[in-house]
This record gives C-alpha cells, sequence and structure tokens, in this order.
C-alpha cells in the first residue's frame, strides 16, 4: 500500500462522536463525550467502553461550517433541491 491509498484509508475512517444519553449517568468520558474511531462498515457504538452507560451517536459535520452556506452544500451533496420562495405560491429552483 503506497502512502497515498493509506491516507486514503485513514480518511475513509470516521471518527464517531458520542455521548452519553441525556439523563443517564455515565462517567466523565461520556458525559462530555468522546471520539471513537470506527470504519464506515461497522456497528455503532452503543455503550460507552469506560462505564458501560448507554451511549448515542452526535451528529457532526466534518469539514463543513455551521453557515448556512455549509448547510445548503450539504443539502446539495444529499441531493435535495432548494426551492426559494419567491411569490406566492411562486418557487425558484435554486439548484
Ligand atoms: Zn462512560
Amino acid at each position: 500500500m503506497d502512502a497515498l491509498a493509506q491516507i486514503a484509508g485513514v480518511f475513509a475512517m470516521p471518527f464517531y462522536v458520542y455521548q452519553v444519553v441525556e439523563g443517564r449517568k455515565g462517567c466523565p468520558r461520556c458525559r462530555s463525550s468522546f471520539e471513537e474511531l470506527q470504519s464506515i462498515s461497522a456497528e455503532p457504538l452503543r455503550t460507552c467502553p469506560d462505564c458501560g452507560e448507554e451511549v448515542e451517536r452526535v451528529p457532526t459535520a466534518p469539514n463543513v461550517g455551521f453557515s448556512e452556506s455549509g448547510l445548503d452544500d450539504r443539502a446539495k451533496a444529499a441531493g435535495f433541491t432548494k426551492l426559494k420562495r419567491i411569490g406566492s405560491g411562486e418557487y425558484e429552483r435554486q439548484y
């Protein structure tokens, strides 16, 4: 495997952010959320590796800011069509 393929392999292994399910006690690790490197095909974690408390994945948007244009880009990438309302009953297709 060459270096580039190795780097591509790393990027194919995303970090998932987990946090203890709201209302659960958890431990310092999962209370403040933690990252877990997992392959895309891996089963999501259900429990904290430290305390075994129930955890859930925190939605994250890597490499994308929280600006509105970022949202648009993500919607576009996901295949959504954005319609802008330009008048009563009229919508302009933006992409
Ligand atoms: Zn924990």
